[in-house]
């Protein structure tokens, strides 16, 4: 039903509220309060003990203007049970001429305890013997946007859910009957019509903790939606025929045998776990998390030997150059006996041309960036997709790959490796559609990196630490955290650190890494990095992710406070790579948000990836850690996977009984939620 349908809606209104995200009636039925305003009563001022909001009504005893820096506007009132004072720190003065002794007021406001009794701070009142009748039902305060004011949004969501009443429109119930009341859980539309407009007798603590009943019953169809959407493209993907590509003992050893370590035992069991999903001839759906260092690149690499034994082809992808031009040499080493070849978006013309054309013909291994999947790139037998650090790829970008090898009716083996842990019940609702695989364990002797925060006025200590690590041979990595509004601005000011630097340190080799240089020269100083020739090397955030310089000891991190906790975890991961002990030096800025200490000291006393995520994810909430980063993996509106654990248990768990007993109901569901998630990525 079109919103202009509605009282009070006309045009511009109804495109002020689609660019909102608000389409249609419906929309505005899963549009939620945030809150509500209890105006259904007046409590009595002696009463009052315990209540955060409240409505309040008497007769005005006195009204002033306090003599001071501020005017305040102070009216006393008196209600037969106690007196009390509303202050206004902005008014009118017309407005204190209404107020005058002897008039009724009705306030509504926040409760606060003032240094004479009882107090509200600008309330919302009304003046006079005839005071409106008092609401039937709480005031729900909804989500808003500039430009729609809350009245609008009230009186349209409250016509909305006339009409549904009126049964104008059908919502049809999609749970088991069964299963509702075993729950106590109402029916969804019931649901919807008691949380925009709960009577007065609701039970206010729980829907504003969003615990009551009827906010549950619509997170858990939500949290099925998801389940169920999830489900569908994963059993989507199994039906596709994907190349068999068992690989025995024998052929195993070939790379391991070539390796300068043993595995580990987690890598042992997560490389099984990958080399059975290539044994099936239908696409592995893979993830593999684990932390900075625990060896993912050689898990990529005996996955990859997979394929080659079956000669077939498999591609790598990174998420910058330098990543990638690292997985290239080190799969080089890996795979002499093959043909590796190398596309980035820096590649281009003739050479380009010449890639391409073995891509479709020779090449066994693809290492690469973005460009990979360009429409020009075919490729002659595409088995395996391997995504390294996938947080920076769209969804959509992972599609386009995965279509590039269904040629010959074939889907590829996808594996995605991410060194941003997340904990493992977050995981399994975000990836529900992965299966997934962890490294948990580090490579042996590793020393655990040594953290010390420092304040940014300690330069000196500071000096003297990177002069001790490179006077052993060691190097440094000195990151700046610039928050200057361009990549070029950003460059500048790496540039300037760099130059004093180098005063600091006349006789150290110092370098320079940002964004802006062009890829061959990033190539240039890592390479020169890499081989011991610079010893300090300034870098912005450009060196997150995956270099590997194992010879590297120090990390310094300057306004450290500026990075969240997994970018500060990536960072630091870049030493303590080696078996050397390495250090990492925090510098702070002072005085520091609570936030930033806790990050900060989280930092200090872990180097666990996995705690470190979960708090993180206590910090920043769910929504933060995986919207930003996989934009559309997972957006839930009202449900919450840390908050909401125990509905996120029984949904799945419901999810695969209606897979079973109702297909069709499962459709249905996905499709009513769908249309909810994706109004949602519009705004
Ligand atoms: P990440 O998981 O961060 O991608 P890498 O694959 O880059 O980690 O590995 C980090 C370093 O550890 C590399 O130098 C690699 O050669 C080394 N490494 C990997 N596995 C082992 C192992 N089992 N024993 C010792 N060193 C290892
Ligand atoms: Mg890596």
């Amino acid at each position: 039903m079109e919103l202009t349908e509605l009282k009070g809606i006309g045009k511009t209104t109804a495109v002020k509220l689609q660019e909102f995200g608000l389409t249609d009636v419906m929309d505005l039925l899963f549009h939620l309060p945030l809150r509500y305003e209890d105006k259904t009563k007046i409590t009595a001022i002696d009463k009052l003990t315990g209540f955060s909001y409240a409505q309040v009504e008497g007769e005005i005893t006195k009204s002033y203007v306090t003599q001071g820096r501020r005017p305040i506007l102070v009216c006393e009132i008196d209600d037969g049970s106690q007196f009390m004072q509303l202050k206004f720190f902005n008014f009118y003065y017309s407005q204190k001429i209404k107020m005058k002794t002897g008039v009724r007021i009705r306030a509504y406001g926040e409760i606060k305890h003032g240094m004479y009794g009882m107090e509200i701070i600008h309330p919302e009142f009304t003046l006079g013997e005839e005071q409106p009748a008092l609401a039937q039902s709480l005031t729900p305060i909804y989500p808003k946007s500039e430009g729609i004011s809350q009245k609008l949004l009230q009186k349209a969501a409250a016509q909305a859910i006339t009409l549904l009443e009126q049964g104008a429109f059908k919502l049809d119930e999609l749970l088991p009957a069964q299963w509702l009341s075993a729950q106590q859980m109402p029916t969804l539309s019931d649901a919807l019509k008691f949380v925009h407009k709960p009577p007065p007798d609701a039970d206010v603590m729980k829907l504003l903790n969003h615990t009551h009943p009827a906010q549950q019953r619509l997170k858990i169809e939500e949290i099925l939606a998801h389940f169920l959407a999830m489900h569908q493209a994963r059993s989507a993907i199994e039906r596709l025929n994907a190349p068999l590509m068992p690989i025995n003992k024998m052929q195993k050893q070939q790379l391991l045998s070539r390796l300068p370590f043993e595995l580990t035992g987690a890598q042992h069991r997560v490389v099984n776990e990958i080399h059975h999903d290539l044994a099936r001839n239908h696409p592995m759906q893979r993830l593999v998390q684990g932390d900075v260092g625990s060896g993912k690149t050689v898990v990529a690499a005996l996955s990859i030997q997979a394929a080659l034994v079956h000669g077939k082809q498999a591609v790598m992808m990174a998420p910058t150059e330098i990543l990638a031009e690292q997985h290239l040499l080190t799969l080089k080493d890996y795979f002499p006996e093959h043909e590796v070849v190398f596309l980035s978006g820096k590649i281009k013309g003739k050479i380009r041309t010449e890639v391409l054309a073995k891509i479709a013909s020779s090449a066994d291994v693809i290492i690469g960036t973005h460009a990979l999947f360009q429409a020009d790139v075919i490729y002659r037998n595409l088995a395996l997709v391997i995504i390294d650090e996938q947080h920076r790829f769209g969804v959509h970008q992972r599609l386009m790959l995965k279509q590039k090898g269904q040629a010959n009716d074939l889907t590829p083996h996808s594996l995605i490796m991410t060194a941003t842990p997340i904990p493992r019940t977050l995981a399994q609702i975000a990836y529900a559609n992965l299966d997934i695989s962890v490294i948990d364990e580090l490579p042996p002797n590793r020393k655990v990196i040594n953290t010390v925060l420092l304040d940014n006025h300690k330069m000196p200590q500071l000096a003297e630490r990177i002069r001790h690590a490179c006077d052993k041979g060691e190097q440094a990595y000195w990151v700046c955290t610039l928050i200057e509004e361009s990549e070029h601005l950003r460059a500048k000011a790496a540039q300037d650190t760099f130059e004093e630097l180098k005063d600091w340190f006349p006789d150290l080799e110092v370098g320079l890494i940002h964004g802006r240089l062009k890829s061959d020269d990033k190539q240039a100083v890592m390479d020169r990095f890499k081989a011991n020739e610079i010893q300090l090397l300034i870098a912005t955030t450009v060196i997150e992710v995956g270099v590997d310089v194992p010879n590297a000891s120090l990390m310094v991190i300057e306004n450290a406070e500026r990075l969240g906790l997994s970018q500060l975890h990536q960072l630091r991961g870049r030493v303590g790579r080696g078996n050397r002990q390495s250090h990492c030096v925090l510098m702070y800025q002072a005085p520091l948000s609570e936030n930033a200490q806790v990050r900060l000291t989280t930092m200090r006393e872990t180097n666990d990836g996995f705690k470190i995520a979960r708090q993180d994810l206590k910090l920043r909430g769910p929504g933060e850690i995986l919207g930003t980063r996989q934009k559309g993996s997972m957006e839930f509106r009202f449900s919450n996977p840390e908050q909401d654990a125990v509905l996120f248990k029984q949904a799945k768990s419901m999810a695969a009984d209606l897979l079973q007993s109702n297909p069709d109901v499962c459709e249905k569901i996905i499709q009513r939620w769908q249309r909810q998630a994706q109004e949602l990525a519009k705004v």
